[in-house]
């Protein structure tokens, strides 16, 4: 893992969510959600975060905002500790760091033009004059493809594509440095979804955008990732450049996730690992690693000891006891 141009830096990140139980209401137990991840970001990658439902991608991407406090580790943006700043000194790093959600209807005010939605943020913000306000807003809306006769309407009258541009134009219109996309394109057509991700890659060269990239559909990931980390449970279990990653998966979770993709080549010979069950329950994780009661590669040591995550190939880490 290069250290020499990270912009940020997650280490040992936790995030559990008090579980209320019993007839007191009584927080007994947490939902571990995100339960110790740590990874780097390079200025200018992509970095995408993959595994199944509920492993715990959004709540680290929404950790990495404060828009859930996390329980413990340290989140450093240009080598400092955002989660040492009181609120009012995030505030002034929070431009920095933007979010793209799945639907960004449901975000977006619905009596509010396009316009006025993308003035709101820079309001809030008080970053600039009407003015440059207005500049800045016209220049955005060009950059996602929406015309100046477009911005005067209500994001109602556009379609799920269109309307995904206008959540992009208004995490942009801030002029960020991260911005973290969660299932940005998981709701498009695999036509729009294309689009979608191609105006994402120019955005990202023209104005020099780190991504965070949230997906659980791993041909997309593919698309647009320089590297890829695959959480289960909480944790990470492997990272790796895409293309190591892809040509070269190493923990049996990977495996399985990358074997259930559907081949559109008929003389793919690949072998199926079909996962089987559910992902366990965060608030009872098993013992010794996360992944052992769904994994066809188990043996005793597994439900004895957690694996320790380690670099085993250069810039390939993977947390498996078949690699110790
Ligand atoms: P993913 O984005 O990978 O699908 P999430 O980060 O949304 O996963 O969720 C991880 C786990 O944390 C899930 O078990 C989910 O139910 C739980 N979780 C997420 N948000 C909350 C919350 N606000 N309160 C309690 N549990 C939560
Ligand atoms: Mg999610």
């Amino acid at each position: 893992m290069s250290t020499s141009n990270a912009i940020l830096k997650v280490k040992d990140l936790k995030k559990h969510f008090p579980k209320k139980e019993g007839i007191f209401n009584r927080t007994k137990n947490y939902v571990r959600a995100v339960d110790g991840v740590s990874f780097e970001i390079n200025e200018e990658e992509t970095f995408s975060l993959v595994g199944e439902s509920g492993c715990g991608k959004s709540t680290t991407g929404r950790s990495i905002l404060r828009l859930h406090e996390p329980t413990s580790g340290e989140i450093l943006y240009s080598g400092k500790n955002i989660l040492d700043y009181t609120k009012r000194d995030f505030r002034k790093v929070r431009k920095d760091l933007q979010m793209i959600f799945q639907d960004p209807y449901s975000s977006l005010n619905p009596r509010m033009t396009v316009k006025n939605l993308l003035l709101e943020p820079l309001l809030t913000h008080n970053i600039c004059s009407k003015k440059e306000a207005t500049e800045r807003i016209i220049d955005i809306a060009d950059k996602v493809g929406l015309s100046k006769e477009q911005i005067n309407r209500h994001p109602h009258e556009f379609s799920g594509g269109q309307r995904q541009r206008i959540g992009i134009a208004r995490a942009l219109i801030l002029k960020p440095k991260i911005v973290i996309l969660d299932e940005a394109v998981s709701a498009l057509d695999v036509s729009i979804q294309a689009q979608i991700l191609n105006l994402l890659i120019d955005l990202q060269k023209d104005l020099k955008l780190t991504y965070v990239f949230i997906s659980h559909d791993l041909n997309v990931v593919k698309h647009v990732s320089d590297r890829v980390g695959v959480m289960y449970l909480g944790q990470m279990m492997e990272m790796a450049s895409t293309a190591s990653l892809y040509s070269n998966p190493l923990h049996p979770y990977t495996k399985s996730l990358l074997s259930a993709i559907p081949s559109i080549d008929p003389t793919d010979k690949r072998e199926r690992i079909i996962l089987q069950g559910d992902v366990p329950d965060p608030s009872n994780p098993p013992s010794g690693c996360p992944f052992r009661l769904r994994c066809p590669n188990a043996y005793d040591h597994c439900a004895i000891e957690k694996p320790i995550y380690r670099e085993v190939e250069s810039n390939h880490w993977v947390a498996c006891h078949l690699y110790n």
